[in-house]
């Protein structure tokens, strides 16, 4: 049997009968894990406070047969006030979602780990909208997952950004990116995006990543980034987060 320590974010927990929990972790040793925490449910003093969802953990995993069992975890950011702002959790539950389904298990991302740890930390400050947390995961997930939205030109005929004519670009999702007037599809007229939007969210796709939380987006920027981005990121990585509806609930989108 061998044993690791290891920071790690909590990002999914499951009842496991009536004693022990399953919880799912992102952690820094070794990506995406799935630990039992035995008689976490029976005991109030068994890791009492410390198994909460989105919280950053110290924790020491054994593994041998079968699943891994997480021997000791302890605070290391509860990160409270994300779980006490319904808005705050559907954003976070989002972000969780998109790391459980589409990250492979037992593989280390030292980047992504530190996008997932800082867009939390920002989201638990509240200093910085969370909706511009998200525009910032959301381009930095699809860099790192190799599915980047081309910005750059048009996805049809490839001329440059700067080179289409109105200031509104169209866009096509199943291409993968911006669309001129004369290729984009008829039927995502309600789909845009203003280049000064789109600059920006080039800039948050790369460079520092604290600078990148700081940019100022307009409320209209946001809008029409998340509504792209939302519609981007389960097309390109093949199913509809069930988090978004909530989200897109709690944001009193009109869908
Ligand atoms: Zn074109």
């Amino acid at each position: 049997m061998s044993q690791f320590s290891t920071s790690a974010i909590l990002i999914r927990r499951t009842d496991f009968g009536d004693y022990d929990l399953i919880v799912s972790l992102f952690s820094q040793a070794q990506g995406k894990i799935s630990v039992i925490a035995k008689s976490a449910k029976k005991s109030a003093r068994r890791f009492a406070g410390v198994l909460e969802l989105f919280s950053e953990l110290d924790a020491v995993v054994s593994a041998g047969r079968g699943l891994p069992v997480l021997q000791e975890a302890s605070l290391k950011n509860p990160f409270a006030q994300i779980r006490a702002v319904p808005s705050r959790l559907a954003y976070a539950s989002y972000w969780a979602e998109l790391i459980q389904d589409w990250v492979e298990e037992h593989a280390a991302h030292a980047e992504l780990y530190r996008l997932l740890q800082h867009v939390l930390s920002e989201l638990d400050r509240g200093c910085v909208p969370a909706g511009v947390l998200s525009i910032v995961f959301q381009m930095r997930f699809l860099r790192l997952s190799g599915h980047s939205p081309n910005l750059e030109h048009c996805v049809g005929c490839r001329c440059e950004m700067p080179a289409i004519r109105p200031d509104v670009l169209g866009v096509d999702v199943a291409k993968g990116g911006i669309a001129c007037p004369a290729c984009a599809p008829a039927c995502d007229h309600a789909q845009h995006l203003s280049k000064g939007t789109v600059k920006q969210l080039l800039w948050v796709a790369g460079g520092d990543l604290r600078r990148a939380a700081r940019i100022k987006f307009s409320p209209q920027a946001i809008a029409e980034s998340l509504a792209f981005l939302e519609r981007f990121v389960p097309y390109h990585l093949g199913r509809q987060p069930r988090s978004l509806k909530v989200l897109r609930q709690l944001r009193g989108d009109e869908r």
